[in-house]
């Protein structure tokens, strides 16, 4: 097989250096996505500039039939022809054939986009550690999440939400604060998780044992 580029993505715009209060929403920025607008562009804008990148290249305007052809091809393409935000922008240009919802966020029945789901993941399995950190694709992982909840466990999702301010800033769980903070979600602490103003704190809330020990 022919050796793919694995051009990296999100790499176009910098990136917040804290997690700030949402203008809009009110929340840590990002824990709106996608519903509040204002989260939701500031999380787009680093794939928006990647898929921007490539229309410039291919000279093709936005809005236009050829965007999406485009999308069509980009999604065909062999993983790593393309930055991976490309392939999830694609991905969000495209109505799935079966359900008619966005590809790749139909209700969790849906072959046709748990299909398109599962194949854009090779990318970050072959790109990483070098055309795409960990943080790169936790951030990718929390915003596949967050455009398909219904197809998620209900605190998968919360940590996704949870997570993504920090996300934005470049930080990362480790694996440990990661069960940590999974586990104080399912003993149903996420106010205390969400006035945490890091990964860190978040998983480093106090334990309670009297709820443990029931
Ligand atoms: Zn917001
Ligand atoms: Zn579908």
């Amino acid at each position: 097989m022919a050796q793919q580029p694995y051009p990296p993505g999100a790499r176009l715009l910098a990136r917040p250096d804290t997690a700030k209060p949402c203008p809009a929403c009110g929340d840590l920025l990002g824990r709106g996505y996608p519903d509040c607008v204002t989260c939701a562009e500031r999380v787009d804008s680093y794939w928006k500039a990647d898929w921007a990148a490539l229309l410039d290249d291919q000279g093709i305007v936005e809005g236009d039939p050829e965007e999406r052809e485009l999308a069509g091809r980009v999604v065909a393409d062999d993983p790593g022809a393309h930055p991976w935000t490309c392939v999830d922008w694609a991905l969000r240009l495209m109505t799935c054939p079966a359900c008619r919802a966005e590809l790749a966020t139909g209700d969790p029945g849906c072959l046709s986009c748990a299909g398109a789901d599962q194949t854009r993941w090779a990318w970050d399995d072959a790109g990483m550690p070098v055309s795409m950190t960990r943080n790169e694709h936790d951030l990718r992982v929390a915003v596949a999440c967050l455009r398909a909840a219904d197809r998620r466990r209900d605190t998968i999702v919360a940590y996704s939400r949870l997570s993504l301010p920090f996300l934005l800033t470049g930080d990362s769980a480790s694996r440990a604060q990661a069960q940590r903070i999974r586990t104080h979600l399912l003993a149903s602490r996420r106010d205390e998780l969400a006035a945490a103003d890091s990964f860190a704190a978040m998983a480093s809330l106090p334990d309670l044992p009297w709820r443990d020990r029931r």
